[in-house]
């Protein structure tokens, strides 16, 4: 009874803290908050700017376009914090956003994260959250909140796999038990890829693009595997040898052949993954396959092509980009089955 009325003054909250995206969901309200995972700063000193319009989405439109006075940065570009202040300012930001805070009472919050992070970057995690107005807080891979939020049945005794592909790390994971048997997660994602256009216009059109305007190109026309119809986009950038603005006509079998090489180090990963793993798990992955979230799942034939060059079933989840969102809630939903298996911090106060 008394749980139920702290409820419903003060409902639990469920953050994937991505490196391109963060999202809240509160219990019983679902998804609330999904914003780019960027601020924006005056340039020089720490101070970040205006209330309102330096996180989140606003911020994201400043990256690469920002005057001298102003940056706009990633607290998490490669997976790990690069800057725990930032990181703290963005995460207050969003949970002061996403929580209503009522006499006193405190959320609990489950958080999802790299599951490269080191112990210092989760004590920061666990600070942050407390000093933006977190009560006890309890941080998830996030590769098992993939698992669960696809829907997986991480708990059987038989092993599930998925790939969590997101801007700055591709998380692999097998389950079996409610744990991750055999886990990794490599730094090469979508932001890789981004880099890997910007890389490919410059060499073969001499022409000099930002990572935006590749993340764009990558939406667009990018893809994995053969189209049934291939498509063309137009891009505008930089002519590297007469230094003039120009634009090019590219198609989606070159941008294929500029995202072979991260596709391959991704799927090398996958290979590593199930390579480690025992020979009975190997023989229930064959059927049950491998499931695909994270935005960058969202690319087209990637599940074609990794089906083709690992010989197991693979399917995108629904809504990629919500699936670690939807597991952490769930998590948080049933916090009394899962609290044992998550990080509550205490280990290495
Ligand atoms: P993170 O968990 O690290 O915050 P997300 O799961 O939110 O990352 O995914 C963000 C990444 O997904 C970005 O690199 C973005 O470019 C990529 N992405 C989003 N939509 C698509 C799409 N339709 N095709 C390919 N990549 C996409
Ligand atoms: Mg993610």
């Amino acid at each position: 009874m008394f749980r139920r009325l702290r409820q419903w003054l003060c409902p639990d909250v469920a953050i994937d803290l991505g490196t391109a995206n963060t999202l809240v969901a509160i219990q019983g309200m679902g998804i609330v908050l999904d914003e780019p995972s960027v601020v924006a700063l005056q340039k020089g000193t720490r101070r970040v700017l205006g209330k309102g319009t330096a996180v989140g989405k606003l911020a994201k439109q400043m990256l690469g376009r920002t005057p001298d006075s102003i940056t706009a940065v990633r607290p998490l570009q490669d997976g790990v914090i690069t800057d725990f202040e930032l990181c703290e300012a963005m995460l207050r930001y969003f949970l002061q956003k996403a929580i209503r805070q009522r006499r006193g009472l405190r959320p609990r919050v489950v958080i999802a994260v790299p599951g490269g992070i080191t112990p210092v970057e989760k004590r920061a995690v666990f600070n942050s959250a407390e000093r933006a107005g977190a009560g006890r807080v309890y941080l998830m891979e996030e590769a098992k909140a993939a698992g669960i939020g696809a829907g997986l049945p991480i708990s059987e005794p038989m092993a599930s796999m998925v790939c969590d592909i997101g801007g700055g790390t591709t998380e692999v994971a097998i389950f079996s038990l409610a744990d991750v048997v055999v886990g990794r997660s490599t730094r090469v994602a979508g932001d890789e890829l981004d880099e890997a256009i910007v890389e490919y216009m410059k060499q073969h059109f001499s022409l000099r693009i930002g990572t935006q305007t590749a993340e764009k190109i990558k939406i667009e026309i990018g893809s994995a595997y053969p189209l049934e119809q291939e498509l063309t986009t137009e891009v505008r950038g930089l002519d590297t040898i007469s230094g003039v603005p120009r634009k090019a006509i590219v198609t989606s079998e070159e941008i294929r052949e500029a995202l072979r090489e991260p596709l391959e180090a991704i799927l090398n990963c996958i290979k590593s993954v199930i390579e480690q793993c025992k020979p009975e798990l190997v023989a229930d992955i064959v059927d049950t396959g491998l499931v695909l979230t994270g935005g960058g799942a969202l690319l087209r034939g990637l599940d074609l092509f990794l089906n083709e060059q690992l010989g197991i079933p693979v399917r995108v989840a629904d809504e990629p980009l919500t699936t670690v969102a939807r597991g952490t809630a769930i998590c948080l939903e049933h916090l009394s089955q899962w609290r044992d298996s998550l990080d509550s911090g205490e280990a290495d106060l």
